[in-house]
């Protein structure tokens, strides 16, 4: 959805992109923990509203990945 701009679910197109920030008037659609928040980008159907949302920043993802992803997990397991 976000890089075929088409709505897994209906196939419709038209994708309405809705970014998160104080400043780009959304300020809710946000990820936090401790002092940290990140905001999310919203990709929403127009069609059918499925929404999804993004984390679009490296640096945040880097962050979550941080907070939430302990050292060794990831590894080992399939
Ligand atoms: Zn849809």
């Amino acid at each position: 959805m976000k890089y075929n701009y088409c709505c897994p679910k209906c196939q419709n197109s038209e994708i309405a992109i809705i970014e998160g920030g104080a400043f780009k008037g959304n300020i809710y659609n946000t990820v936090s923990f401790g002092l940290t928040t990140i905001y999310l980008t919203r990709y929403v159907c127009t069609n059918c509203g499925f929404c999804e949302n993004y984390v679009d920043d490296v640096n945040d993802l880097q962050k979550i990945k941080n907070k939430y992803i302990k050292p060794g997990s990831g590894d080992g397991f399939v």
